[in-house]
């Protein structure tokens, strides 16, 4: 039972009233947590048809719960999917995504430059499976049209990328790979739909790390996959059942629908933050460069604006120093806080060449475009004047 008021709505109505009535049930304001491993069948012949997909109902939460089922509801309406999958995990999502639409002889061809457990997934992963993983440069959308062929079968990115800033024309790149018959994911962690929905720009799934901005607090970890209806049946029902298990409990489910209802808010912050702490950093002597997609000086500063409703909460730089410099910088921080992850309300640094990018040889990381010198910070919630006063003094020790 949909709440009706919640159709057609803006993005904060709907963030937190779609698909859930509160008048139903026993009035809960709140969505209840199901709870319940498995459900039970008032006949065998209820059970049978509930097997066959005959009869609507539950069977056993690895393939769906009430709780989970409401939180895939709202993202995919979010997101302006068809249809989404909750999972254990965001690396649950891209798993049970690509291990549903691959197969031995097919080609991933991905950005240059990917979150690193999806890097290695691809080419420790998959590639072990006889699939072939080809990196390119797709910041230029022509890189595709001249590698793509027809074993490639999925064209995979993050727009802003992980951890270099760089963005992808989604459009564009979704255009050259359905005239070869590929399908588009992108990894949309970064923005969220607030900020982004790849959907809308012509890509075919969403993949997320609900981890970060959809859960939004730091407790969490899971993922979600947006996509068509029917494949994504065949990913609940493969991919995750049957391949990853990487099923979300409904507890955590609760959670990110709770985090969902101060989305927008929460977004509009990380995002003033980012602007202050980008322009800072970009006048700072010992900055190299600055990567945000809200500076006048970013080269992909206009594809930016056509594609994000804002420029989002992540802010990377260069130091001059280098790899030192680097970790001089990171460990004379007193209140942004040295920690993988992003996207929660405490501002979070990280240092990809000495922590999430320290298994790639420094080869790797020249290749996959991170430099040694290069932090990324994810802008929390806090008062700017005091992010700015502790990266004034941080960089000082630089
Ligand atoms: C964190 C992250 C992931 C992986 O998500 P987990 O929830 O940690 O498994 C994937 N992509 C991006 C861009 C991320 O930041």
């Amino acid at each position: 039972m949909a709440a009706k008021h919640a159709q057609g709505a803006g993005f904060s109505t709907r963030a937190i009233h779609h698909a859930y009535d509160p008048y139903a049930g026993d009035g809960d304001l709140n969505p209840p947590i199901h709870v319940s491993s498995t459900y039970t069948f008032p006949t065998v012949e209820d059970g049978a048809a509930r097997f066959a997909g005959e009869q609507a109902g539950y069977v056993y939460s690895r393939v769906g719960n009430p709780t989970t089922v409401l939180l895939e509801q709202r993202i995919a309406d979010l997101e302006g999917g068809e249809a989404a999958l909750v999972t254990a995990s965001g690396m649950g999502a891209t798993t049970s995504l690509l291990w549903t639409l691959l197969k031995p002889g097919d080609e991933v061809i991905a950005d240059k430059t990917l979150y690193g457990c999806t890097f290695g997934f691809l080419n420790h992963g998959l590639a072990r499976f006889g699939v072939k993983i080809t990196h390119l440069d797709l910041t230029v959308p022509e890189n595709l049209e001249a590698a793509i062929g027809p074993a490639t079968r999925v064209v995979y990115f993050e727009s802003p990328a992980n951890p270099n800033m760089r963005l992808v024309d989604i459009a564009a790149v979704a255009a050259i790979a359905h005239r070869h018959g590929a399908v588009v994911v992108v990894d949309n962690t970064y923005c969220t739909p607030y900020l982004q929905r790849p959907i809308e720009l012509g890509a075919d799934y969403v993949v997320h790390s609900a981890t970060k901005y959809l859960g939004g607090h730091g407790d969490l970890i899971a993922g979600a996959i947006v996509g068509p209806g029917e494949p994504l049946t065949e990913v609940r029902f493969h991919g995750i059942k049957d391949m990853t298990g990487a099923v979300l409990s409904s507890q955590d489910a609760f959670l990110i629908l709770r985090g969902l209802k101060t989305l927008a808010l929460r977004m509009d912050r990380h995002c003033d933050n980012a602007q202050v702490i980008a322009e800072f950093l970009a006048s700072h002597d010992k900055v190299a460069v600055c990567h945000y997609p809200g500076l006048p000086s970013f080269p992909q500063y206009e594809l930016g604006r056509r594609q994000m409703a804002r420029p989002g909460g992540m802010v990377a730089f260069e130091l001059k120093g280098g790899i030192e410099a680097g970790r001089r910088f990171m460990n004379a921080l007193r209140l942004v806080t040295r920690a993988v992850s992003l996207g929660d309300a405490e501002s979070l640094a990280q240092h990809p060449a000495s922590m999430t990018h320290s298994f790639y040889t420094p080869e790797e990381r020249a290749a996959h475009l991170i430099s040694e010198g290069l932090v990324r910070i994810s802008a929390g919630l806090e008062d700017a004047a005091d992010l700015i006063e502790d990266i004034r003094q941080a960089l000082c020790a630089a």
